[in-house]
């Protein structure tokens, strides 16, 4: 073991006050908010359960990434059946033409109202 990883290194948190790993060197479970990022997961409002250390000689100091456990990790966007049912009602309310009031298939034109059906109902070729 190395002086480096022997300063990066105190799993109990007696010296840095949480537990703390080297580099790469995290223990399986946890994650860093970035890493949580890469998998479409945040932090679910948990506190910090650990951090990794990276000792930088040459620039004379420390990185230090926060770890979150990935067991309290939320969805970013979550999209729950309820959110999705009221996304669909959203769509079918742009797309029934309140003239005819069928599904027309497509978004109501803001410009017209209504389906184009309704809106040139002689046919697009009537001019
Ligand atoms: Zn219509």
């Amino acid at each position: 073991m190395s002086p480096t990883f022997g300063k990066c290194y105190d799993p109990t948190g007696a010296r840095y006050g949480i537990p703390t790993y080297p580099w790469r060197l995290a223990p399986d479970g946890l994650a860093t908010r970035r890493q949580l990022r890469a998998q479409g997961l945040r932090p679910g409002g948990q506190p910090v359960a650990a951090q990794i250390m990276r000792r930088n000689c040459r620039r004379g100091g420390v990185q230090v990434a926060y770890l979150y456990p990935l067991t309290g990790a939320k969805p970013v966007r979550p999209m729950t059946p309820g959110r999705r049912a009221a996304l669909d009602r959203a769509m079918t309310a742009r797309r029934t033409c309140p003239n005819c009031l069928t599904d027309a298939g497509y978004c109501i034109p803001i410009s017209l109202g209504m389906c184009v059906t309704c809106a040139y109902p002689e046919g697009t070729d009537s001019r």
